[in-house]
Parts: C-alpha cells; structure tokens; sequence
C-alpha cells in the first residue's frame, strides 16, 4: 500500500551517506523545508569504508561549526598523498593542516548527530525506486509511501537509482583491478603494513589505531582489516564470503592467520565513472551517485561533502525564489570538473600502483621523484587536499573563485576567525577598507556586511602570497565571489549572480 505523505517538501534528499546528510544540514540551515529519504533503518554502516577527511573537508565542517565533533574523535595525520609520496601540510596555510584518520562509520554518526538538531525530516526504511518529474516538481516514489518535491537530490550512491530514473549517463572506464576488503578475527597475529608483488598492493592493519609522532600505532587487540588485491579482477554480484578471504590472504602470505570470523566483507574496484550531467531539470546528483572510482587516496567521500555544500545554498535560493533556476547549473559547471580531475588523478595513481615489469617500476619512481620537488610537492598538496580548488568565475584576483583563507580579523568587538562568520552558511560582505564603503542594503536580508581590519599576509595554499584585497564577497561555501581592490566595481552583478534579487529597489 503506498502511503501519501501530506507534507510538500521544497527538496527531497534521497540517501543519508556522508553527501545527503551533508546536503540535508546545508538545506536546513538555509531554511528549506527538507526531507532525507533512507533505505537503511538506523545508521549503523557494516564496516568502515573510508578512512578520514582532508584538509579541505576539515575547513567545510569548520565553517559550519561542527570540525571539533570530528577532531575530537580522529587522529591527526598527514595522509595527503601522490604516487606513493606523502604530501605533508605542515606550515599550509589552513587552520587544519593535515588530515583526520576516522572511519566513515563514525563519520556518519556524528553528521547524523548534528542533521538531528536540524529541522530535517528523516524519513528511514524508505527505499526511493522511482521518480516521477513534471513542471511544478517531482514526485518520489518509494517502495510504500510517496513524496512531492519541488527539487530531488539523489545522494544514494554509485548504484544511484535516483541517477537511472533522471536517465543520467554514467560515463567512463571499467574495472582493471579488484580487492577484497574485510574486518576479520584472527588466531594469529599478522606482521602489519603494506605489501606490493605481482598481484598489486595488499594491507594488514588493525581497525583501531593511534597516530604516534606521525606514524600508526595499531591496537594490541581487536579486528584486522584486511585488503587484498585479486589475481584476476572480479566483477560479480556475488557477495564475498569468508572462505574467499581466507583464499585470498593464503595466495598473497601463503596463510591466512587463521582468520575465523568475519565482520564485515566487501570488494571494490576501479571502477571509474562520472554522471555525464548533475542536474536533469529538477532532478541533481552528488558524491557516489555523481562518480565513483578507486578509494586510492581517500578522495570519494570528501569530494560528496564538498559537493554537497556548493549545491545547499544554490538549491535554497532558487526554492525561496531570490535566484533564478539557473544558479544550480553552476553546481555541474563548478563540481563536474572538480571530480573529473579526482577520476584522473586515482587513474593516474591505480596505473602507478600497478605492478609491473623493471621499467615501470622506474616510471613509478621517476614520477615520485617529480612530485616530492619544489614547487610540484606544495602544488600537489594542496591539489590531493582539495585546498586549491578554483571554480571559474571568470580573470581577475587569483582569489577570484578559490576558497576564502581563514584569517584572524580585527572587529569592533574583538578578532574573529573568518571561518566562524560563515557559521550561518549566509554569504558575507567583508569590508577590509575599501574607500567610501560598499552599499549592499539591498541584499541585507541575506547577504551578511562585516567591516573588519586585518594587515596580515594573504597566503593561498599551493598559490602563494597574494596581493591584499579591500574587500570580498564570500559565498555560504567559503569560495571567493568577488574581489574589492580600493573600489566596488562589479559588486553588484557579482551581488545579483550569487545572492538573488535586490530584495528592495535602490
Ligand atoms: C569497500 C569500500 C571502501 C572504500 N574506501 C574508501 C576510502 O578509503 N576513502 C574514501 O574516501 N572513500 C572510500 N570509499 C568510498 C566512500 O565510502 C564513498 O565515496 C562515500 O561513502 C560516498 O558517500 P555518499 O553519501 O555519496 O554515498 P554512500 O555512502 O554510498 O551513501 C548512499 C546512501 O544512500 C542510501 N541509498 C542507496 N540507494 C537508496 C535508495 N534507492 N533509496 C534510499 N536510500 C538509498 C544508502 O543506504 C546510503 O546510506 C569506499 C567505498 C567502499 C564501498
């Protein structure tokens, strides 16, 4: 029986992973009325998947307010890496200079935490099948139950059924390797590290784990996570069961330490595609269901945090009405390029990875040694952290489309962390002195003016020092709209493109 949901929502979430429970806290804080469609009843997550957040996923959760849930839980470690070469922060220019060992599990607990405290309708046990667009909105259509929508977001991962119904491409490469992944007991204790022979890369490591002096502790007890790359790639359906990671461990250590009992299972791949479009009408995708690829290098659920914050603000001012529909084609033109430069750089590193004769292990040292030299290995560091990222808004400023640096600011009542204005996910005016002040009256119901004074450096992470502007036009997301330089020239447009219609005449 399909049960009708009275309520109308202005956005329907569809999968409550890392990106829709992002994307559901940006739309509430925004104050959209929104509900979060999940197929699992609780969000307990069968193993741990990812392993932590980088810097720029840090800087995210610290706009909002949130990143000390996630520090206090995780372990520091510099895990920014490219070819083998770790990619150390020290000394970036961020407040969070390396990144955050912590599985996604509890990732996903503490998001869900904080959607708790939002005004986001959680609807569980809801499995989305179906989509049904018109002109006014989009009705989901679930196994039991139905909701109405003016926007549908579907964040329900790489099999995205919200993705097929939209008649979304998902376009680019199939698997060259697969691995098992699993959290195992074992009898005996493995020897564990890392592992590279002619089969690929393998890894043994205990689930809990301390960062000591920048190197992993593992626990002296507790389950062994195990990967371990396949002989020849897998594909199948088939869920893996224990006897084929015991197999798997004895063809790569010649035992399998008498691993006998699983908790977790799963096999990935290399799989490697990207939605040919994010958005069909009133329909979008972000994180797994807009591109999947290799786990090398964490970069997956980072990108669908991220994703889902350039999208949150954009949806809610075209469903409040200040901004027109075509603001959301700027989330596929900004985030589209981002995750295609991720798909190529986790090709790049599975074709490094692989083994090979003598003269690809030269190539793969060859490369190495290119990237851990100045001024590639600044440049990388900050590209495998996603701090460089630069939407393009168009020349000018080398601001002009990257994220806004966190600086300490002189106001009136005291310094305050730019990050810490953003914390309402309202886009700020920050005034640093440009002469004869700046008029954004119009927009004062949503744009937030900050007079302030700041003579420090203005420093880009793998940029370098930039000339100091006088003023700036911070989006919700922490990206750069617009640059003062000692006047309000193009204030503005850049006011009308990203924060809606003057909401009074001037
Ligand atoms: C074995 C494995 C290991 C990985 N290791 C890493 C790693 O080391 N580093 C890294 O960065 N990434 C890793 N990833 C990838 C990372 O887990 C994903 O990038 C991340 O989970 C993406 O988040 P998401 O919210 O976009 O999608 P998902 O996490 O897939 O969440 C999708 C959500 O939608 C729900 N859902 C699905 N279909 C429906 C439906 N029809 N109706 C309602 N709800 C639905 C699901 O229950 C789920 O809650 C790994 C993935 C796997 C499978």
């Amino acid at each position: 029986m399909v049960t009708e949901i009275g309520a109308e929502y202005e956005v329907v979430v569809v999968g409550g992973g890392p990106t829709g429970l992002m994307l559901a806290a940006e739309l509430a804080l925004a104050g959209v009325r929104v509900a979060l469609a999940e197929r699992r009843i609780d969000q307990s997550l069968e193993g741990s998947r990812a392993g932590g957040l980088h810097a720029r996923s840090l800087e995210v959760l610290d706009q909002r307010g949130v990143v000390d849930r996630f520090l206090r839980e995780g372990q520091v470690v510099q895990a920014a890496a490219f070819a083998g070469v770790t990619l150390d922060l020290t000394g970036a220019p961020t407040p969070h200079p390396y990144s955050l060992g912590l599985w996604q599990n509890h990732i996903e607990r503490i998001l869900a935490a904080w959607v708790a405290e939002l005004p986001v309708d959680l609807i569980r046990d809801c499995t989305v099948v179906d989509l049904a667009p018109d002109d006014a909105g989009v009705d989901v259509l679930c196994a039991d139950r139905r909701l109405r929508a003016a926007y549908v977001v579907g964040c329900d991962g790489g099999r995205s059924a919200v993705r097929r119904s939209a008649g979304i491409d998902f376009v680019g490469w199939d698997p060259t390797m697969s691995a098992l992944i699993a959290e195992v007991e074992m009898h005996e204790q493995p020897e564990f590290g890392t592992r590279q022979d002619a089969t690929g890369t393998h890894a043994l490591g205990r689930v809990d784990y301390e960062i000591r002096d920048g190197a992993v502790v593992f626990a002296e007890e507790g389950p062994v996570r195990v990967m371990v790359t396949e002989s020849r790639v897998v594909t199948a359906a088939a869920e893996p069961t224990l006897d084929d990671v015991r197999a798997a461990l004895r063809s790569v250590y010649g035992t399998d330490f008498g691993t006998h009992r699983a908790l977790w299972i799963s096999r990935f791949t290399d799989t490697t595609r990207q939605a040919a479009t994010y958005r069909r009408g009133r329909v979008l995708v972000a994180g797994d269901a807009a591109h999947i690829h290799s786990p090398v290098g964490g970069q997956g659920l980072n990108t669908g945090l991220q994703d889902a914050q350039n999208l949150g603000w954009k949806l809610a001012q075209v469903v409040r009405g200040v901004s027109p529909d075509d603001l959301l084609d700027t989330y596929h033109a900004e985030r589209h390029p981002v995750a295609a430069r991720v798909l190529r750089d986790t090709m790049a590193q599975v074709a490094l990875n692989r083994p090979g004769d003598a003269r690809h292990d030269v190539l793969r040292g060859t490369v190495a040694d290119l990237v851990d030299r100045e001024p590639t290995r600044t440049a990388y560091a900050a590209r495998m952290s996603g701090l460089d990222i630069r939407y393009d808004l168009g020349d000018g400023h080398p601001l002009l489309g990257r994220r806004m640096p966190d600086l300490d600011l002189e106001l009136p009542d005291g310094t305050r962390r730019v990050f810490e204005l953003l914390h309402a996910a309202r886009p700020v005016l920050l005034d640093l002195g440009t002469p004869g002040g700046l008029a954004a009256s119009a927009w004062a119901d949503r744009v937030d003016v900050v007079t302030a004074a700041y003579d420090g450096a203005w420093d880009l992470p793998g940029v370098g020092t930039v000339a100091a502007p006088t003023a700036v036009l911070i989006r919700p997301d922490g990206y750069v709209a617009w640059v003062g330089e000692h006047t309000a020239d193009g204030l503005d447009a850049a006011l009308r493109r990203w924060c809606g219609r003057p909401s009074r005449s001037r």
